[in-house]
């Protein structure tokens, strides 16, 4: 069997996607009792209890098919979000949008855009599609939209903004996004994936929605799986222009958000006092995680997630290795070009207690 003659060239070099390491997988191998994840920025408080009731009546029916318009849940985001239903488009996790955006828009040869240093699902996309990737270095940890800008070409097709950025945790501001917006040409796809924008606390942060009406070239991309702590069920969504929409339309699966998925999305989205809660938990552990890193005299990027980027004067893949050997997952940033430098998930009190005594004696050794 000959690689090169059956596979596509495109897909050749694309390298499979490593995620966090699962909890489960971490017990088995090292033989562990007790292991905290503080790697994939997942909600520490679990899912909504009035979604896990939802969905518990809801398994009883998965003999048959998901409702493949996703009627209701559109129609309460819809409301929600002030847009028509059909300015909406949902995935299998916004995940699966960056590929259907891809499929979509990109053909071989396109220029994508993107930071440096962000979340690494926009390079995945733009290679299936043969794209050609185009990276602008962060300035301060934030992404350089005035550089972005200029590195636009005849060629340009997309650009990503991820905003608040994974895995620094910075967000750019309004006026930052307007100058940028008014120097994008129309036929250029600006892509917003605001993953975490229930956790923005910056006054300056841009209400993207607000730019739907001037700018048919915009999607903006959310997600069920940060705040709303449903990152299991797969569930995400675009808001866009409804041209861009029902180009979409035409590469999405016809049943890709399964019906479980929908019944929790749709709960949570009834179930605002967990998100509060939720809000206040990672607000305490932050400010707590803030300090603990001040006493340690270590660098961060002030966050506006639920994450937090944090510089050691050690390399980061045996810190790494040495949490993980005490039952803490965190993520080395290696995979970046940082060598020093991780991100660590706020999680529970006790958790991130746990984190900062590990690290404390590790530093100290
Ligand atoms: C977690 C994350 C996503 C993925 O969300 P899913 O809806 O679970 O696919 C998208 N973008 C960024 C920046 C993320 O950090």
């Amino acid at each position: 069997m000959s690689d090169n003659k059956l596979i596509r060239k495109e897909i050749l070099s694309i390298k499979p996607y490593i995620p966090g390491k699962p909890i489960e997988e971490v017990k088995r191998e090292l033989g562990l009792k007790e292991v905290i994840k503080l790697a994939s920025n997942e909600n520490p408080l679990g899912p909504s209890p009035l979604a896990v009731e939802r969905m518990g009546e809801t398994i009883k029916g998965v003999n048959i098919y998901p409702d493949g318009n996703v009627h209701r849940l559109r129609e309460k985001l819809s409301v929600k979000l002030g847009v028509e239903g059909n300015q909406l488009i949902f995935g299998n996790g916004s995940d699966e949008i960056l590929v259907m955006l891809a499929q979509a828009f990109i053909d071989k040869g396109d220029e994508v855009i993107m930071a440096e240093t962000t979340f690494s699902e926009y390079e995945f996309a733009t290679n299936i599609m043969g794209g050609e990737i185009v990276k602008v270095p962060l300035k301060d940890y934030t992404h350089d939209l005035k550089a972005m800008a200029e590195t636009i070409s005849d060629n340009t097709k997309m650009i990503f903004i991820c905003n608040p950025n994974n895995p620094t945790g910075t967000a750019v501001g309004r006026a930052e996004v307007e100058d940028f917006l008014d120097k994008v040409n129309e036929d250029i796809i600006v892509v917003f994936d605001e993953a975490y924008y229930e956790y923005v606390s910056d006054k300056n942060y841009p209400q993207s929605l607000d730019y739907l009406l001037d700018y048919e070239n915009l999607i903006i991309l959310r997600t069920f799986s940060k705040i709303y702590g449903l990152g299991g069920l797969r569930v995400g969504y675009g808001i866009a222009n409804e041209k861009i929409i029902s180009y979409l339309e035409r590469v999405r699966q016809p049943f890709n958000v399964n019906a479980i998925a929908q019944e929790g999305a749709l709960a949570s989205l009834e179930d605002q006092s967990h998100i509060r809660e939720s809000l206040d938990y990672n607000r305490q552990g932050k400010e707590y995680l803030y300090r603990e890193f001040d006493k340690l005299g270590l660098d961060y990027v002030p966050t506006e997630t639920n994450f937090i980027l944090v510089d050691l004067p050690k390399s980061n893949d045996q810190v790494f290795k040495e949490l993980l050997k005490q039952g803490i997952i965190i993520r080395s940033l290696s995979s970046y070009g940082y060598k020093t430098k991780i991100r660590v998930t706020i999680g529970l009190p006790e958790d991130n207690k746990k984190f900062i005594k590990a690290l404390k004696s590790l530093l100290n050794k």
